[in-house]
């Protein structure tokens, strides 16, 4: 994290060098009280560096020299001007994770599909062909559908392993979307074989990493050209900030775009980059203990007579197991979904009869968040239609927590009692 203060310091210092460039002295006597009032400054000179990360709420800059604002329009890695174009907060957030995703840059927004939409919208246009994974976040299949519908992309989803992409690409194809860990199966894919499918074919590879977080998996080591996340999730950590990030392996990509997410507007609130990279300072020990109660919960569900199958990579029989050992470091993730016996009346029981577990739609927290898609978010679907979606009628979606593995234990056995009698 050397570089991220590293660099921290040297914003700071631009900012600190324009200041002075200014020859207005707000505290002169000649100003009326009401505009001093107005006219307070930050002090310049801050002796040590701070240890904590500064918010720097301002969304404006000022300058001395035309020249200067000019330039500091110009593009990512310009000096700050305007809050949607960079904020010094938000780009210690974003150094930050561009050095944990090992690429050269990245870009911040408000939400991750902010930074998914944009993504899609900065690098494709109409007629551009995309290929997708079909078990994907639902909210990147509905934009890619919608602008599949509305604006002319092409997007082909599959069951991605190297042939299958290989099998769909297009003369047209400029993207393929994976995502680090399949929801809800769990499956993790050959992500080096599909990376150098996409390159051969001069399509860039972007890799949903919010499942994993850079300190699972980093794939842009296997090939990825763009990382993004959802913040919100493990990156976050506590359910209190939105945010999204789009880690670039080659810079020159995130300035090819960066002109026109820019003005797609979804910036990320300083704030918000505030929290998230305070976040980031427990992520370690966040996903070692997450990791520890996920795989402790999946062998013991595993061995519940109540439980029908259990979806967790870090489990030896899971198909994806050995590639997960191989491509995750230190732990599987904190998401595992289980299958009960008595389908959609014993998965509406067991989210309705947990207590410390919450239900609840998001995962990534420190608290224990359990879902049932049969009668939350694939409610809509019929028996049939949730048989060929892959997704049983007694599936439970599990975000394990931090809480002592003991007590979620409890907790998850009461309900699997109340839920399937056993
Ligand atoms: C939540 C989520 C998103 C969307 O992120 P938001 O921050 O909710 O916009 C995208 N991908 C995955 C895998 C997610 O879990």
């Amino acid at each position: 994290m050397q570089y991220w203060t590293y660099t921290w310091n040297q914003n700071w210092e631009k900012l600190r060098h324009m200041a002075q460039n200014d020859a207005f002295d707000p505290t002169t006597p000649e100003l009326s009280p009401s505009s001093r009032a107005i006219h307070t400054e930050a002090p310049a000179d801050l002796g040590g560096a701070p240890l904590g990360i500064p918010l720097y709420q301002s969304q404006v800059y000022r300058f001395a020299k035309a020249d200067q604002l000019a330039d500091a329009l110009a593009g990512p890695g310009a000096p700050f001007v305007y809050g949607r174009h960079g904020n010094p907060t938000v780009a210690a957030f974003e150094q930050a994770m561009a050095d944990l995703e090992g690429g050269a840059a990245a870009w911040a927004a408000g939400s991750g599909m902010g930074a998914i939409t944009s993504t899609v919208l900065g690098l494709l246009g109409a007629g551009d062909h995309v290929v997708a994974q079909n078990a994907i976040y639902g909210g990147t299949r509905t934009v890619l559908s919608d602008l599949a519908a509305r604006w002319g992309l092409e997007v082909s989803y599959v069951d991605p392993t190297p042939d299958a992409v290989r099998a769909a690409l297009r003369p047209n194809t400029r993207l393929v979307h994976l995502e680090t860990i399949a929801n809800p199966t769990g499956a993790v894919h050959d992500l080096k074989g599909i990376a150098a499918v996409a390159r051969e074919a001069g399509a860039y590879t972007v890799v949903d990493n919010t499942f994993a977080t850079p300190l699972l998996c980093r794939p842009i080591e296997h090939g990825a050209d763009i990382v993004v996340h959802s913040a919100t999730k493990y990156i976050g950590g506590h359910a209190d900030v939105l945010g999204g990030v789009a880690v670039f392996a080659d810079r020159g990509v995130l300035d090819t775009v960066w002109p026109r997410v820019a003005e797609y507007g979804s910036a990320l609130d300083p704030f918000a980059a505030w929290l998230l990279a305070r976040g980031l300072q427990t992520l370690g020990v966040r996903m070692r203990q997450h990791s520890a109660n996920t795989l402790e919960l999946a062998t013991r569900l595993d061995r519940h007579p109540g439980v029908r199958r259990v979806h967790y990579p870090g489990l030896p029989d899971h198909p994806s197991h050995a590639r997960a050992t191989e491509l995750l470091d230190g732990g599987y993730g904190g998401v595992l979904a289980f299958e009960l016996d008595g389908g959609r009346e014993a998965g509406r029981t067991f989210i309705e009869a947990v207590r410390l577990v919450s239900l609840s739609a998001s995962l990534g927290d420190v608290k224990s968040l359990a879902m049932h898609p049969a009668t939350v978010s694939h409610r809509h679907l019929t028996s049939e239609e949730l048989a060929a979606a892959g997704i049983d009628e007694g599936l439970i979606r599990f975000s394990v927590g931090i809480e002592d593995v003991e007590d979620i234990w409890r907790d998850v056995d009461q309900a699997l009692a109340h839920a399937t009698g056993a």
